[in-house]
Order: C-alpha cells, then structure tokens, then sequence
C-alpha cells in the first residue's frame, strides 16, 4: 500500500531523516518508536506531505505522491491523520467537526455526512456528544472523535502520532481500545506511540528510529524480547 524508498528530510542543517525505506502493506499495523526528537513526528508528516521529503520517494498504492504533480487533497483523503492533540475545530460541535471534510472536500450531502458522522460516533461511544462543542469533552473523548472525523474521510490508511500522549493516565485506554478495534477490522495504521503494551499486543510489526534511520525493525515479540540493536536496548531499558 505504501512504500518509503530513501526519504530523507532535512531542516537546513538539521538532517531529521537520513534515509528510511519501509513498506506497508494493506491491513497492517506498524507501531514506530524511538527517543523524543529522533524524527518520528517528521516521519509519518512526510507520508502526507505535510512536510515536504527533501530527498526519496514516497508511493501509495502504486503512484509516487511526492512530485509537484500529486492533487494533495486526494492524498490527505486517503492517507488520514490523528494528531497528539487532538487539533478538533474549536468553534464547531462534534458532529460539525465530523461532517466539515466529507462535505467540504468529498462534496457529500449534508444529510448523508451527518448520517455517517452518527454511526462513526457510535462506534467510539460518543454518540449522545454530538451536538456538545469539543471544550466540554474529556481529552480521552476528543481524541476519539479525532478518530471518528478521521474515518469519516474512509481513508486508506491512518497514521497517529502520539495519540496518547497528551491524556491523563485513565483516559489512554478508552483511546487504544478504539485503535484497537480498527485494527481488529483490518484497518492499515501506523502509530507513532511511547504505549509499548499497545506496540507489543496490537501492531504486526514495530520500528525503532534514531538517529534518522531505521535502526531496527521486527514483529513484536521478538523486538521487544530479543532486540538486537544496542541503542533500542538502552531505550527499551528506560521505557520498559
Ligand atoms: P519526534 O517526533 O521523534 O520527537 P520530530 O520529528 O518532531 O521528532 O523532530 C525531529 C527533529 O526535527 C527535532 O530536532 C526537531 O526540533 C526538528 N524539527 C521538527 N520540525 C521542524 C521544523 N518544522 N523546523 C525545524 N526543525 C524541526
Ligand atoms: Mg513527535
């Protein structure tokens, strides 16, 4: 579904990304870890462009989406994102934060995005919040209708980063359980995340950057039970 062929991102002098070559296939779950500052943020922005790669190629289903001819409106379509915090429209309700791409960028009806935003609502136990505003929710419930305004893009692919993060402890789980869940339905995710029971238990495959490269890539277990790099010990070390 996508393939990362030597990207590299360079901020003047400050060289991010060295040159990461991955491939993500349909359905997969790729968790990517790695100390704060090691680029991951860059990583998964670069793979809807908002950065801009300074060097490699990126190519979704098949057609390299880093040229200056990509529709970037199409690829932000397909490739959907959930940030840290949340970034839900202050001045909308929830069904409003939901409804505003399908119909603004994919020209939906307003009855048939509202339709849609009920049932993605419903599926992350949100649906009674609909007409609320997003200051009245939890930080656990706005990063679930993040999601819910996600999905409601019927993206390709979801790619998170840190979405946990900026959660009060108790509030971490009712998130992963959703991810969790998409998962579970086949969804194609990578999720930048610090939660390693997340990586362990519900990602195929995880990856350690630092340093602006892959330093170390496996399934699960046997990343997490026998890793062979010497800086993803030290950082295991420290987080586990
Ligand atoms: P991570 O997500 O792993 O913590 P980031 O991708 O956010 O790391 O950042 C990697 C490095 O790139 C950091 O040194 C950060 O300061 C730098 N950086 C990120 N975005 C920018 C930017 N827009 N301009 C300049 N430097 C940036
Ligand atoms: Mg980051």
């Amino acid at each position: 579904m996508l393939q990362v062929q030597g990207l590299k991102k360079h901020f003047g002098k400050l060289e991010v990304l060295n040159g990461i070559d991955i491939d993500i296939h349909k359905g997969e779950v790729v968790a990517v870890i790695g100390p704060s500052g090691s680029g991951k943020s860059t990583f998964i922005r670069c793979l809807n462009r908002l950065e801009e790669p300074t060097d490699g190629k990126i190519i979704f289903e098949g057609q390299q989406i880093n040229t200056k001819k990509t529709n970037i409106d199409l690829i932000r379509r397909k490739i959907g994102m959930v940030f840290q915090n949340f970034n839900l429209f202050r001045n909308m309700t929830i069904l409003q934060n939901i409804t505003a791409s399908p119909i603004n960028v994919k020209h939906m009806p307003k009855e048939e995005a509202e339709e849609l935003a009920l049932r993605l609502l419903d599926r992350v136990g949100l649906k009674d919040k609909a007409q609320e505003y997003p200051v009245r929710l939890s930080g656990g419930q706005q990063q679930r209708v993040a999601i819910a305004r996600a999905l409601a893009m019927e993206p390709d692919i979801l790619l998170f980063d840190e979405p946990t993060s900026a959660l009060d402890p108790e509030m971490v789980g009712e998130v992963l359980n959703v991810m969790k869940e998409l998962a579970e339905e086949g969804m194609t995710m990578i999720v930048v995340t610090h939660e390693m029971g997340f990586a362990r238990e519900v990602s195929d495959r995880v990856i350690f950057i630092d340093k602006g490269i892959i330093q170390e890539e496996n399934e699960p277990e046997e990343f997490f039970t026998n890793p062979k790099n010497e800086r993803l010990r030290e950082f295991l070390n420290k987080v586990l």
